[in-house]
């Protein structure tokens, strides 16, 4: 099975497929996520090239929505993380979790080993040497054995170890911060193959949950529903989700509320370790939007055009579905045996604020 139909089976069971889109759903980057196409990134902080789904690059246009929500890699993840990681191809992914091909030291990705590992005692053990695609490392009677030179920088092994709760394989320093500005430099790849202009930038800020929405665990979210954030600046988008995210109250129960953090504190910084500012303030520097934005909010005013929504028409051109039925009552009025609603009696002996005898108060 290639990597795309496992993709598409993951679309469908979350719900995502053409009935309910009313659109084909393409996995941009082809049949085994090498259909792409390479953007030169002479501005990338980190990044000097990266790989777009072909999909993707030769659209004409496209809308981002993004979920305003944690994530354990780059701390956050709004319409940047759908442009910087989502529209990348197998080998964009890649390279943007700081991962090369040839030697593994040249990456600050490979694994980190530690002392933390109980070695055949753990639990998991047998899942964390399976873990390996390359048979590059074994769990040996006191801890880990890793032969490097086979590693290909998958994080397959510093996956299964953390996301188990243990502490024998890890990232090397620095790597998050990193990581969160080649994002930001992959993000910048995906913008450069539209026009100026062509791409929306979406956020809901809705279930703003701690982690990425890909974990079954994503746990309880941070803050209350805050809304809908909508842009053509992708920055500007992601500075003003962010800043009404941390003026939001902090759920009771929620990691936040575990972490101490108060109204106007950086949430996702004190949740997941780092500011995701580091990003936005990358990508600002490189071109790829303003960290300046002015937010203009939107209410639903009443309004008879508002109100005529309900009435399931178009104001102006089409009549009220109540008014379209009146005619069809009229019909039944003129013919006397059609009696739609005989007349019926109530109970003779009730009376009509007998209700109060069934109030507790
Ligand atoms: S990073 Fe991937 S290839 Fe390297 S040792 Fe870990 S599981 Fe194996
Ligand atoms: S999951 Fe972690 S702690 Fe357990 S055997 Fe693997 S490296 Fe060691």
């Amino acid at each position: 099975m290639a990597i795309s139909q496992y993709q598409l089976e993951g679309a469908i069971r979350h719900g995502y497929n053409d009935a309910t889109f009313k659109c084909p759903v393409l996995i941009a980057d082809g049949y085994s996520g090498e259909d792409d196409l390479r953007v030169d990134l002479p501005e990338g902080l980190i990044l000097k090239e990266t790989y777009i789904g072909r999909a993707v690059a030769e659209a004409d246009s496209m809308i981002i929505l993004g979920h305003a929500r944690g994530h354990s890699i780059t701390m956050y993840g709004g319409v940047l993380k759908q442009l910087g990681i989502g529209c990348q191809s197998k080998r964009g992914k890649y390279i943007t979790h700081l991962a090369h091909w040839g030697d593994p030291h040249d990456a600050i990705g490979w694994p980190k080993f530690t002392d933390g590992c109980p070695g055949k005692a753990c639990k998991f053990a047998q899942m964390c040497d399976d873990s390996c695609p390359r048979d590059a490392h074994k769990v040996i009677e006191h801890g880990k054995e890793w032969w490097p030179d086979r590693c290909r920088l998958c994080y397959s092994c510093q996956v299964t170890c953390i996301f188990s709760g243990m502490t024998g394989v890890t990232f090397e320093e620095n790597y998050f911060p990193n990581a969160m500005i080649a994002h930001g430099d992959a993000a910048l790849g995906a913008m450069k193959t539209f026009e100026k202009g062509k791409i929306g930038f979406y956020n809901f800020a809705i279930d703003v949950v701690p982690e990425c929405d890909c974990f079954p665990w994503a746990g309880k979210a941070i803050c209350p529903d805050i809304g809908i954030f909508a842009s053509k600046d992708m920055i500007a988008c992601e500075m003003a989700t962010l800043d009404a995210i941390d003026a939001a109250p902090i759920i009771p129960g929620s990691v936040a509320a575990e972490k101490g953090v108060k109204i106007g504190d950086d949430k996702f910084k004190i949740v997941n370790g780092f500011s995701p500012r580091i990003t936005m303030n990358a990508g600002e520097k490189i071109g790829s939007g303003t960290t300046q934005y002015k937010l203009i909010t939107y209410e639903p005013v009443l309004t008879p055009e508002h109100a005529a929504k309900w009435q399931v028409r178009d104001f102006n051109k089409q009549p009220a579905v109540t008014v379209r039925l009146r005619k069809v009552f009229k019909n039944h009025d003129l013919v006397k045996e059609v009696q739609p609603f005989k007349r019926t009696e109530f109970n003779k002996d009730w009376v009509w604020n007998n209700w109060k005898t069934f109030d507790p108060k």
